[in-house]
């Protein structure tokens, strides 16, 4: 592999890499280059452990995870610790679960480094919503009855309720992809179907996508907060609400559809 650490990685850069969903082959080839090329990597609770192992050992490790309700360092905090690490000449490497501006804190940090006057680049992953799909072997899209997809947080401040946008969320022709939405499952479930979305609506829940402990459950909505409960346990969990997450043996045979597809 070339080594463009020189040229796109000068000491003092902070680059923001997406590590994927866990399996270290769904890195890109661009973010396992910059992994090997950091002097420090600052990571998160969620980046997996075999992409972890792929730091160079001469390298500074630092978790600076945040799991909800286990806060090991706040926002600020990590800021404060790349930009300084950047000053300090090193090569930084941020490290984040799936792609670093989806639900990453991404500004936050981008924001902090331009501030100080530090070179920042972001380098995309693959996003959980992706691998969930991917490992169950279903599309988030499905022509001409999911249009849309939609990728939001179910993820309330300490003491708030959840304010989505519940009628615009309830959507018959849209994938929901639920990040962070474990705790808020029966929130979900109730504020959809009283939104309008049929009860019947097909849910996906899976949990540790692309992980060892990779698993699927299939359900619909009005039975999502039981499932949630009973199902999950203390891997992240990505929420699929939607026509197109129709379990496949379940799903109607639309062979002539299949064949006339996107021509
Ligand atoms: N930037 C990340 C999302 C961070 S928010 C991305 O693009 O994927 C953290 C949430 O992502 C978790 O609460 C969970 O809902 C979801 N998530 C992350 N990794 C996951 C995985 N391997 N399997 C299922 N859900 C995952």
């Amino acid at each position: 592999m070339t080594d463009l650490s020189k040229s796109d990685f000068p000491a003092g850069m902070v680059w923001l890499v997406g590590a994927g969903p866990g399996d270290p082959e769904l890195l890109t080839r661009k973010a396992e280059r910059l992994i090997r090329s950091a002097s420090v990597v600052f990571h998160d609770a969620l980046v997996g452990p075999e992409v972890i192992a792929m730091v160079p050992a001469r390298a500074r490790l630092v978790h600076v995870g945040k799991r909800s309700g286990r806060h090991s360092k706040d926002q600020a905090t990590i800021d404060k610790l790349i930009v300084a690490a950047a000053l300090a000449g090193e090569r930084v490497v941020r490290l984040k679960g799936g792609d670093p501006s989806i639900f990453g804190r991404a500004t936050e940090e981008l924001e902090a480094c331009r501030a100080a006057g530090v070179a920042v680049k972001v380098c995309p992953g693959v996003t959980a919503a992706s691998a969930a799909a991917a490992g169950m072997g279903l599309s988030l899209t499905l022509r001409g009855l999911a249009r849309k997809l939609v990728l939001v947080t179910a993820h309330a401040r300490a003491g708030e309720e959840l304010d989505l946008d519940w009628q615009a969320l309830a959507d018959p022709d849209a994938t929901l992809a639920i990040y962070m939405g474990k705790a808020a499952a029966g929130d979900v479930s109730r504020n959809l179907i009283r939104a309008g979305m049929p009860p019947e609506t097909p849910v996906a829940l899976v949990q540790s996508a692309s992980l060892p402990d990779e698993r699927h459950f299939h359900t619909r909505l009005d039975l999502l907060p039981l499932a949630a409960k009973t199902a999950l346990g203390d891997g992240p969990a990505l929420l699929l609400i939607g026509k197109a997450m129709q379990e496949r043996d379940a799903a109607p045979k639309r062979v002539a559809d299949t064949v006339s597809a996107d021509r």
